[in-house]
């Protein structure tokens, strides 16, 4: 039989980034951008929040780019704050390298297996789709979508009666399928 899976964000992620007020290394999205328009220029910022001190942080999305060169429909999330605009930008590979960060996702996601159990005597395939890049342990999504231990996971690789084309003990953000045999 075949199943799909998929790993699906429950919130925001957190945001790795050390505090200068306090050496906390975490910060969680206040939900709020800065636009701030100089001449033709604007900058944006998304502002976030340390998780210890409360201390801001200024996270660069658009520097110094011309106004005519921005959507309206951007400038127009922007300033309502958008929050759907947040989550897109934290997860922009250049906003993160821009501001040197990376995401914390560590409680921030679910696994929905939509209700499937783990079917006795049946080879089954299943495909695993995110979302989010959610970079996630094959393993531990194995184990808990089938209610199995890591050490019983562990001994199924070891059998080869649960393949896949990914390595299962890495980590990963992207789909994957994987097949466990009987
Ligand atoms: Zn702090």
């Amino acid at each position: 039989m075949r199943t799909h899976w998929a790993v699906v964000p429950t919130c925001l992620p957190l945001v790795r980034r050390r505090c200068h007020a306090c050496a906390s290394e975490r910060f969680r999205p206040s939900g709020k951008f800065r636009v701030n328009a100089n001449h033709k220029l604007i900058d944006v910022w998304l502002l976030v929040l340390c998780t210890r001190c409360g201390d801001t942080a200024k996270l660069a999305v658009l520097e110094r780019v011309t106004v005519r060169s921005i959507r309206p429909e951007l400038l127009d999330r922007l300033h309502h704050n958008d929050p759907t605009l947040t989550a897109d930008l934290l997860q922009a590979p250049v906003v993160q390298r821009r501001n040197r960060v990376a995401l914390d996702w560590d409680d921030a996601w679910r696994l929905d297996t939509g209700g499937s159990e783990h079917p006795d005597g049946e080879t089954v395939d299943v495909s695993v789709r995110f979302a989010a890049r959610i970079p996630v342990r094959p393993v531990r999504l194995i184990a808990d979508g089938f209610g199995l231990s890591r050490a019983e996971v562990d001994r199924l690789i070891m059998e080869g009666k649960l393949v896949s084309a990914v390595r299962l003990r890495g980590r990963l953000s992207g789909d994957f399928t994987f097949t466990l045999k009987h």
